[in-house]
């Protein structure tokens, strides 16, 4: 059984002890190890993880505090999840106003990564929709933090790694919404120039974009389908064809290591770009498939078998040409043999992070799993970064299992200041590894 690892399952953390936080007003642990707040751990890498130390789960902080229904102001408690805040704002035309693609994460992790959506473009990252929220610090101090209040600290929490303090409760803004339905436009692409071309028409008139990539293709460039869409309005829902809600289903077992290869991840690739057949669709989806399609599969992180899988997530400006940057990865990815099962590529638009350390900004960010092969992995990611450093990105933290400390200040040179914000009491794994 492997308790209280990251979602990459990689690498493992030993001799960690959790202390279930479930009274707000109680005071932290009085323990001479180092303490790291814990949501619901979707994090892939070591940054939810905290070897020899104190995992501070939040998920029993799970209570509403306040909701306006009027305004969709919402005050709660740091370990609700995204989830349950669905159920509650969805059937009262509420929606987040921005999720990453799963739904199994706290609003505490939420911050602490200054996650960012589909809808960046549009709506930034999810700290830009937070007004208020309180940090307990191991000294005992509460303070409430706002653009007004203790700012500083505020904008060091917001993407800050959990390593500011803990967070006890949240207020923030949700979305109005017409209905739970999206109206859903799929477009195949047949090269990156192509991409970016729909991702510029597509800014103004779609609240969400994304692409799906098949980056090991024989074709010489990539190719992928482009998915844009809005939040359908009532009568819409009457006229289209609806697409039928899936049931979950759990993956029990690790699948063997031999399941993920170049042959069966390239066999995926193309049955996935042949099944979005036509040039353009149109259709009606429910937002649970549109936001969240690996939600409906328990424990999916499964399949990459018990050595785990890393995800790789970097960012690259426009003005650095970032789509040299993105076809160089690609071609040294391809060149190394190290196929990327899953790949996902989004325009950031020109809302800038207001988080000290956050990782969103205005260019264009991809996203690649691999099942972990190990050193040659490690040191093909390794020349990744240093593409990345020369065109001016970062490499999100909230995915890293891997990047060296000088990659990690070329990418937050901030950091230093950032560290007057650390409680002394808190610590991660990750921080231990770049710092
Ligand atoms: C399938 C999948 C898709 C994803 N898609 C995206 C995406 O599109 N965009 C994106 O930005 N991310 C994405 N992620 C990453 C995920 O959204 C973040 O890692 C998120 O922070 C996880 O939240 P969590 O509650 O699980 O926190 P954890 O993973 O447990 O912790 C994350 C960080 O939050 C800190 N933290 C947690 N609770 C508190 C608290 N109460 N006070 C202070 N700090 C706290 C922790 O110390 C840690 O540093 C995805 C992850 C998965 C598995």
């Amino acid at each position: 059984m492997r308790d209280n690892q990251s979602w990459g399952q990689y690498p493992l953390a030993t001799d960690q002890t959790l202390y279930p936080f479930s009274n707000r007003f109680s005071l932290l642990p009085k323990v001479s190890a180092s303490l790291l707040p814990r949501g619901l751990g979707r994090s892939y890498g070591d940054s939810c993880l905290n070897d020899h130390g104190v995992l501070l789960s939040s998920t029993g902080l799970n209570r509403y505090i306040d909701f306006n229904q009027e305004t969709g102001v919402l005050c709660c408690e740091a370990g609700v999840s995204f989830d349950e805040i669905l159920q509650l704002a969805v059937p009262r035309g509420w929606f987040l106003p921005v999720t990453p693609g799963t739904k199994f994460i706290t609003v505490g992790g939420a911050i602490a990564n200054d996650i960012h959506g589909k809808n960046h473009h549009i709506a930034g990252n999810f700290g830009h929709h937070v007004s208020r929220f309180e940090i307990l610090r191991s000294s005992g101090e509460r303070l409430i933090c706002s653009r007004n209040e203790n700012s500083d600290l505020f904008y060091a929490t917001i993407g800050g790694l959990g390593l500011t303090g803990f967070i006890t409760w949240v207020e923030f803004n949700l979305t109005k919404i017409d209905s739970s339905w999206i109206d859903q436009e799929q477009i195949q692409f047949h090269s990156l120039s192509e991409f970016f071309e729909i991702a510029a028409e597509s800014e103004t008139g779609y609240e969400y974009t994304v692409a799906w990539v098949d980056c090991v293709s024989s074709e010489k460039d990539i190719r992928g389908i482009f998915i844009r869409g809005n939040f359908a309005k009532p009568q819409a829902t009457e006229n289209y064809k609806v697409h039928k809600l899936t049931s979950l289903k759990n993956i029990p077992v690790y699948f063997p290591e031999i399941t993920l290869n170049k042959f069966s991840i390239r066999a995926f690739n193309e049955l996935y770009f042949r099944k979005n057949i036509t040039p353009r669709k149109k259709n009606l989806v429910h937002y649970e498939p549109f936001f969240y399609p690996l939600d409906a599969i328990h424990n999916w992180n499964r399949i990459y078998g018990k050595r785990g899988f890393l995800q790789y997530q970097f960012v690259v400006p426009y003005k650095n040409d970032s789509g040299a940057a993105v076809q160089k990865i690609i071609q040294l990815l391809n060149k190394s043999q190290m196929g990327s099962f899953l790949a996902v590529l989004k325009t950031f638009g020109n809302v800038p992070s207001e988080g000290m350390m956050s990782f969103p900004k205005e260019g264009v960010t991809l996203a690649l799993d691999f099942a972990n092969y190990g050193e040659d992995l490690y040191q093909v990611l390794e020349e990744c970064d240093a593409i990345v450093r020369s065109a001016g990105g970062a490499v999100y933290p909230a995915k890293d299992a891997r990047m060296s400390k000088e990659s990690f200040s070329a990418f937050y040179p901030q950091r230093k200041s950032f560290e007057q914000f650390i409680d002394p009491q808190f610590s991660s794994s990750f921080w231990r590894r770049v710092r």
